[in-house]
């Protein structure tokens, strides 16, 4: 398979080439534990997998290291303990816990390594020590900050001119920096905050030096790609190159840098106060998106029919219409064996993860080469876990099949919480729409339609 890739720092889609392929090195920052992940994350997750997956496809599983780090040291982590009055530490593993089953419900395989911006203080402290001897850095009232004018190419990833990141930054003026750009390395810990001892006093680390200092400890000074949404290009990943590259002498921190496009729900932008935020916790779990919770596979599926670098509008027509052809590609894989990949779908895949192609072409698999179709799902990293179930009737003509399957998951999910009134209350439901239901001690086992 020859790979090639959109690089964000070059603009042009490139040959990938590793620079060791008996050690293919990625790394995508990943999420702050203070609060569930919205879905917006849940589309970095996908798409970094997805390429995790293409890659041990053509390097070999072995081959391909994966750090998707932790953010557990932050001021927003600070803010809600202090809110919901418990531990950080408490907090911390609360929604670490929840971000690995979401992860997992997403289809996500675990990285090969996943850091602790806590467990790397070590490596901070020494990269800024570096910047600070070699004048990249100079320490301030307490603060520690990356002197940005001292590096002459800063701002290559995002090109933008200085004044407009100076306004797009919305820079936090501190009497104590140099210049507007200069950002924070490590700054003091009041008493009650969170602290490590360093050769500047008991602090805490900025967000951007963490990334830097995990990335060099699990994937070296200059690795393969680096990816995240592109809302991190400034200033997130643009401060993480100056401190590499400042502190370890090279021309890149990356070689290759991958984004994912924004995303919006139902037409807008996702805001708490617009009402349509939505977690992948309660997209798995609740009812609040749509009505109902929903298959992993079919958050999975809507979410690559977009291409990573497109904006994606996320809404429940397209949620009920990749659950509509999960379930008939269940139905046209039922009892065959998965099969090589069709090159077609590896092709569309190697060409810069070109998902909405390589779907077109399960599409045409289905009634041709089934078995080629499952195998292809498992590349996508696609299962039919938690789908509903059915028995192989066709739904009548103008029947509301989004409806029903909904209503078949929903009457799932009160049965393994034993809720056996809603369970008859939405068996009734279905009656009205004229679908009869089975079940046996596991669950609903068939559907059909009763005219
Ligand atoms: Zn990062």
């Amino acid at each position: 398979m020859s790979l090639r890739l959109y690089n964000t720092l070059t603009r042009r889609k490139q040959d990938f080439s590793p620079i060791d392929a008996k050690d293919v090195r990625v790394y995508a920052c990943g999420p702050t534990v203070y609060d569930h992940l919205h879905i917006g994350n849940g589309r970095m997750l996908i798409v970094f997998d997805l390429l995790f997956r293409v890659l041990r496809r053509a390097y070999g599983a072995e081959h391909v290291r994966y750090v998707r780090n932790i953010t557990d040291v932050d001021d927003k982590i600070n803010a809600r303990a202090a809110e919901r009055g418990i531990p950080i530490g408490v907090l911390t593993e609360e929604m670490t816990a929840i971000f690995h089953a979401d992860a997992a419900g997403l289809g996500c395989l675990p990285p090969t390594v996943e850091p602790r911006a806590t467990g790397h203080m070590a490596e901070m402290i020494e990269i800024i020590g570096r910047l600070i001897a070699n004048g990249s850095a100079y320490q301030a009232d307490g603060h520690v900050l990356f002197d940005v004018p001292s590096m002459p190419d800063y701002g290559r990833l995002s090109r933008r001119p200085l004044d407009e990141m100076i306004a797009g930054a919305r820079v936090e003026v501190a009497p104590y920096k140099r210049g507007p750009m200069d950002f924070v390395l490590w700054k003091p810990a009041a008493g009650d905050e969170p602290g490590w001892d360093s050769p500047w006093g008991r602090g805490r680390p900025g967000w951007h030096i963490e990334c830097s200092a995990m990335s060099w400890r699990h994937l070296g000074e200059v690795f393969d790609i680096h990816g995240g949404g592109i809302d991190l290009v400034f200033p997130h990943h643009e401060n993480e190159i100056a401190q590499t590259r400042c502190a370890f002498g090279h021309q890149v921190m990356a070689n290759v840098w991958m984004h994912n496009g924004h995303l919006q729900v139902e037409g807008e932008k996702m805001s708490k106060s617009l009402g349509n935020f939505v977690t992948i916790h309660e997209l798995l779990t609740s009812d609040k998106f749509g009505g109902r919770s929903w298959p992993g596979g079919a958050l999975r599926l809507a979410m690559l029919r977009a291409h990573y670098r497109q904006p994606i509008d996320f809404t429940v027509k397209a949620l009920e219409e990749a659950e509509r052809t999960l379930v008939e590609w269940r139905r046209a894989t039922d009892g065959v064996e998965p099969e090589e990949l069709a090159e077609d779908v590896v092709a569309a895949l190697a060409d810069d993860l070109n998902t909405p192609r390589a779907i077109a072409e399960l599409h045409a698999l289905k009634a041709k080469r089934p078995g080629a179709l499952l195998g292809g799902l498992g590349l996508l990293g696609i299962s039919f876990d938690g789908l509903p179930a059915e028995s192989g009737a066709q739904p009548r003509e103008g029947a509301d099949f989004a409806a029903f399957m909904g209503l078949i998951a929903e009457r799932e999910a009160a049965r393994r919480q034993k809720n056996w009134a809603e369970s008859d209350r939405l068996r009734d439901a279905l009656a009205g729409l004229g679908v009869a239901v089975k079940d046996n001690k596991d669950g609903t086992t068939s559907w059909e339609f009763r005219p």
